[in-house]
């Protein structure tokens, strides 16, 4: 369905007529209102470092019914959740949560790139998307304490985030970790 080049290629007889109703169910709630006039695009800092799926791209795809080849693409992982396109959007849209719908999908299909995986498994061991490794003797260095005044800092607040996870589909499909002592542990906050 697509091709190599750095241009997309549709192909509409493979398109999946579903797609805009399960974005939809997803969170997408606003999508049919995009005029595509690209103004999410200009300030996208996705769009800026040449991820080929950006906001406005992501929904044109999205209204060719292009699934298959949107689980096959990891730009919607790479959104920054700046909330640019949220604020420029003259629809309403929302594009930010049509990245978010386009992600729950793709989580349920399995299509997450591995550094994603990554990211989850740090949520859930640190409380950040990615580990702090030696972090603490720099932040020493320069006579801040060893860790920051965040999740870090607060085994409750750890607590709590995996509780948190635990209640979502990433939990369920197995993507996150987690043994029976901290099983108990999360479903005690
Ligand atoms: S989501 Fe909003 S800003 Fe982006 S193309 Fe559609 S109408 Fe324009
Ligand atoms: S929230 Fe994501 S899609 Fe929207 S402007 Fe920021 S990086 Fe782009």
């Amino acid at each position: 369905m697509i091709n190599e080049s750095a241009e997309l290629v549709y192909d509409l007889s493979a398109g999946e007529p579903g797609f805009v109703a399960e974005i939809k169910a997803m969170g997408g709630e606003a999508l049919l209102d995009c005029i595509q006039c690209g103004k999410c695009a200009a300030v996208c800092p996705m769009a800026l470092a040449g991820f080929p799926i950006f906001n406005k791209k992501l929904i044109q795809a999205i209204f060719l019914g292009a699934r298959e080849i949107l689980l096959e693409d990891s730009s919607i992982w790479a959104c920054q959740s700046c909330n640019r396109c949220t604020e420029i959007c003259p629809r309403d849209v929302r594009p930010f949560e049509i990245i978010l719908a386009m992600r729950r999908v793709a989580v349920r299909e399995f299509a997450v790139p591995a550094l994603s995986i990554e990211g989850l498994k740090s949520l859930y061991d640190v409380g950040h998307a990615v580990y702090l490794k030696d972090s603490g003797q720099t932040r020493q260095k320069v006579g801040l304490p060893e860790k920051p005044p965040t999740v870090l800092a607060s085994p409750e607040a750890l607590k709590e985030i995996k509780a948190i996870l635990h209640q979502t589909d990433l939990w369920e499909i197995g993507l996150i970790p987690m043994d029976g002592n901290e099983m108990a542990d999360a479903s005690e906050v």
